[in-house]
């Protein structure tokens, strides 16, 4: 593996900072068994101002959902999933991180498939089935009232199609940026959580359990920084 202080094919110098949270990731997913490698910023775009926050679903595909689907940023269970990141998995909990994903200048998102409704969220069936225990405390969500909630207050609700087809994870840390879903790769954007006050091992222990409990085979971590 290169140094983390070389300018590498991104084609710039990580500062002290940076450095030391790849350094954390890095060694989180290692120690977790997962494969870990550096990914080149060039696959990254610009996250669109009102473009919807989703989830980190791989199903997000050019032409299966409305582009602005696309271009927010992404985290597993969308806002259920901030509301559960922030210890407060219930109605109160995704009214407050919708009202948050609305400041930041995004719509908040959530979704569920065609052949689950809100069950085919991966994320927010593990959470409401008890899976992620002492991590997630007590949820009190009903998935349906919740995306009645959401669309009260501006957000989005959509079907995704098909199964899971990821073989790895993209964790993205640059902010400001995404991944668009080729279908292949689970997709974080790590840094919109962070900013807002999330605690980096709880992002880390939901996004590793969720794919571990997902694809099991997708331990794959490929990290924008
Ligand atoms: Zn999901």
């Amino acid at each position: 593996m290169s140094s983390l202080h070389e300018s590498g094919a991104n084609g710039f110098y990580l500062t002290f900072a940076r450095n030391r949270e790849l350094a954390q990731v890095n060694d989180f997913f290692l120690e977790r068994g997962w494969n870990v490698c550096r990914g080149r910023n060039d696959i990254l775009v610009p996250t669109m101002f009102q473009a919807v926050f989703g989830c980190g679903d791989e199903r997000y595909i050019e032409g299966e959902v409305p582009d602005d689907h696309r271009y927010g940023p992404s985290f597993f269970g969308g806002t259920v999933g901030i509301a559960t990141l922030r210890c407060e998995p219930t109605h109160k909990g995704i009214r407050r991180a919708a009202v948050d994903i609305s400041n930041a200048g995004f719509r908040p998102g959530m979704h569920g498939d065609i052949d689950h409704q809100e069950l085919g969220c991966g994320f927010n069936r593990l959470l409401t089935q008890g899976h992620f225990g002492e991590l997630a405390g007590r949820p009190d969500i009903d998935l349906k009232q919740a995306k009645k909630a959401l669309q009260e207050m501006g957000g989005s609700y959509v079907d995704l199609k098909g199964l899971h087809t990821a073989d790895k994870l993209n964790f993205n840390l640059v902010p400001g940026t995404t991944t668009l879903s080729d279908g292949k790769a689970f997709g974080v954007d790590a840094w919109f959580p962070l900013i807002l006050g999330i605690e980096q091992y709880r992002l880390l222990e939901f996004t590793a359990a969720t794919v571990e409990a997902l694809k099991p085979d997708a331990k794959n971590v490929t990290i924008y920084v």
